[in-house]
């Protein structure tokens, strides 16, 4: 990955690029922004900077011995450490050999994947997947190695806030003292659910969403045609990896299911929402995810049109749909439904049992559909 390759961000790019001009790399770094944004696409480009060896202007060339191995993610100097299935010790090596393979094929297709696109990737959306006790072990393993290149050794750390707090621990003192020419990257969604003992001793390195602008050209660039680029940019928040995401969904299946559950709960059809959470529960945590990210992104398009603004573009049918459901539940219900929607996300986030969460939520939409 090089900087050319990430859209925009020229800010943070210049920084990076001044900070190792000047000498100034700090040792541990904490790449932090929100899911689907380039987070990891960043902190790649800088590995690849620093690593690169007949490095241009502001970037990485591209095309040296190293830049190649770390666009294939097998340089010998680049570890990478992120959430798997756990398993007991004499296991472990099996897990790693079975996870790697899979986690460099995920990172070169969709560098702006999140956790959720990681488990279906990886083939475990209903495994509970986590940085355990024996990765920091591997960690410290990778750490106290020399590095085989004599240059910089990275360790890159994906989605640090699955480390379970005894791995977290085990890390801490070579964060705060790593051996020479030793780098850690940090890569994090969830910068707040880290330890602050983590925190306090990184560099935080924020990644900011993209403009919406750029996120259209990048999917006409991925071969997306320019009306569905920008409804799916518009509802993007910045996020690339979102953005794709709606684009290659396409409105259909998503859009149906979402009318079919609200007019379930207009008519309080609570056979028809039994079943549905039923089936919500048995569809895959990262599916589960995307139906209320869906679902969200509408309401939130909803209370914009309620609010009298113009919402971003949809499809012709979204835009009637959206229409007719904020003139009917008016701005007040509206928001909260928005907000029972996202509370419900963030439960699921937690673990929260599917089944029960999703019918709760229907309940709660029922009462304010009804106050
Ligand atoms: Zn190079």
């Amino acid at each position: 990955m090089q900087f050319s390759e990430i859209p925009g961000l020229q800010e943070l790019k210049k920084q990076l690029v001044s900070a190792h001009k000047r000498g100034k790399v700090a040792h541990a770094q904490l790449f932090a922004g929100r899911p689907g944004t380039a987070v990891l696409p960043m902190a790649l480009a800088y590995a690849t900077y620093l690593m690169c060896e007949s490095k241009i202007e502001d970037d990485s060339c591209g095309s040296c011995p190293n830049c190649v191995r770390i666009k294939k993610l097998v340089h010998p100097d680049i570890h990478l450490h992120f959430p798997k299935v756990s398993a007991a010790e004499n296991k472990y090596e099996k897990v790693l050999a079975d996870a790697i393979p899979r986690f460099r094929e995920f990172v070169m297709e969709s560098p702006f994947g999140d956790l959720e696109a990681w488990t279906r990737k990886y083939g475990q959306e209903n495994k509970n997947i986590l940085i355990s006790r024996e990765d920091s072990r591997q960690m410290l393993k990778n750490v106290s190695m020399r590095s085989v290149e004599g240059g910089y050794k990275i360790l890159l750390i994906w989605i640090p806030e699955l480390m379970n707090p005894s791995s977290a621990n085990a890390i801490l003192k070579i964060l705060e003292e790593p051996p020479e020419k030793t780098l850690y990257l940090l890569v994090s969604y969830n910068y707040d659910n880290l330890l602050a003992t983590i925190t306090s001793r990184t560099q935080l390195v924020n990644v900011p969403p993209n403009t919406e602008a750029e996120v259209k050209n990048y999917l006409i660039e991925q071969g997306v045609n320019e009306p569905e680029a920008e409804q799916a940019a518009k509802l993007s928040e910045g996020k690339i990896g979102l953005g794709l995401h709606l684009a290659s969904a396409g409105e259909s299946q998503e859009y149906e299911d979402f009318q079919k559950w609200m007019l379930e709960c207009w008519n309080k059809n609570l056979t028809g929402l039994v079943q549905r959470s039923e089936d919500f529960s048995k569809s895959g945590k990262a599916a589960q995810k995307n139906t209320l990210n869906y679902a969200i992104a509408l309401m939130r398009n909803a209370v914009v049109h309620a609010s009298g603004q113009t919402p971003p573009v949809q499809s012709d049918s979204e835009k009637i749909f959206i229409g007719k459901f904020a003139d009917k539940l008016g701005l007040g219900r509206l928001e909260k439904t928005y907000a029972l929607t996202n509370e419900a996300l963030i439960h699921l986030e937690r673990n929260s049992n599917p089944r029960i969460t999703h019918l709760n939520l229907s309940l709660d939409i029922i009462r304010v559909l009804n106050g």
